[in-house]
């Protein structure tokens, strides 16, 4: 088959392009820098913007995960302009590829992320559950309206809503390391919000589950189906990586440094649980976080 990736270069997408392309499929990949393609696995179709693309092209997939990053930096009006806009710019641009190829692709598996539901204490969300305003939510929602646009042409659309992915080099976990490494961690807050979290690779066969499982439509819970508490990926990974981990940091401290970006995403919590990647037969690898740490580190 040939899968047009956007993200191509980032944390998931890098992977994501390895395991299909070793699987046998074409790869088109839409990447803002040829330069920092160049790690990529060839054979691969390399474009720096969609309408480059012949609307004879063949493409059976796409797996849309193109944005500004979400992790890396406090929500500033400006950053919160940037994440949202260049969702909605690649988004939109692959709609329009979609709405002019003589053969449209037949899934189109958009990013999302759990941050959709809002902030929640301990109910169970499967892909039913309602959702809650913050900004992760109104990002999320946007994101997946964006997506869903796709339907009109006759495409498939499943939107994926991603947990913490875990995985080497990359991700929120990369950034967690140094402080545990130095005995520096230890839990954020209370320690009581929920991380649903999914192993990389578990990630990157859900993405081909999706893609070829022609029942799986609308929002798709990409997490591990036992989360824990803050408390207990904080105590595993230390663990894991043979440290103390007594630290807390005060959820005062957390807020004045990094406002709503630490309201959300790290004093803030879900309790997702994978109801459709289950109830269509796919099988985690990594049910537990100690599985996913213990191969990861
Ligand atoms: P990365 O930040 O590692 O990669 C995102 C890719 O998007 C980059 O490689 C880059 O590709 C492209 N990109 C970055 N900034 C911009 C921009 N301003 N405009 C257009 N394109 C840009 O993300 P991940 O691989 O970790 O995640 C992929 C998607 O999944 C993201 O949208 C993320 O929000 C979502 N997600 C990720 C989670 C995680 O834990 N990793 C959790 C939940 C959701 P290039 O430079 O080649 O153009």
């Amino acid at each position: 088959q040939t899968i047009l990736v956007t993200g191509a270069t980032g944390f998931i997408g890098a992977r994501l392009v390895a395991s299909l392309t070793a699987a046998g499929h074409h790869v088109i990949a839409l990447v803002r820098d040829p330069g920092r393609a160049a790690a990529l696995p060839s054979p691969l179709t390399l474009v720096t913007r969609l309408d480059q693309l012949a609307s004879d092209t063949r493409i059976d997939a796409i797996v849309n995960l193109a944005g500004e990053p979400i992790g890396n930096a406090v929500w500033t009006t400006a950053k919160r302009a940037a994440i949202l806009q260049s969702r909605l710019t690649t988004t939109d641009a692959v709609v329009a590829l979609i709405a002019r190829l003589d053969h449209r692709p037949k899934v189109l598996v958009n990013g999302s992320a759990i941050g959709w539901y809002g902030l929640w204490q301990d109910q169970p969300l499967t892909e039913t559950a309602k959702s809650h305003d913050c900004f992760s939510h109104d990002l999320c929602e946007a994101w997946e309206q964006a997506a869903c646009r796709a339907e009109s042409h006759g495409v498939r659309v499943a939107l994926l809503r991603i947990g913490l992915v875990v995985g080497r080099d990359g991700g929120f976990l990369s950034r967690m390391l140094t402080p545990f490494e130095f005995g520096l961690g230890g839990p954020l807050g209370s320690g009581r919000q929920w991380m649903s979290w999914i192993e990389r690779d578990d990630l990157i066969r859900l993405i081909a589950h999706v893609i070829a499982t022609d029942a799986i439509a609308g929002p798709v819970n990409a997490t591990a189906p036992l989360p824990v508490r803050n408390v207990t990926f904080t105590a595993e990974l230390a663990r894991c990586l043979r440290r103390p981990a007594l630290l807390r940091v005060p959820a005062g401290l957390l807020r004045r440094i990094g406002g709503d970006f630490a309201e959300e995403l790290l004093l803030g919590g879900q309790r997702v649980v994978p109801n459709k990647a289950l109830s269509s037969g796919f099988v985690f690898r990594h049910q537990n976080l100690r599985s996913a740490l213990e191969a990861i580190l």
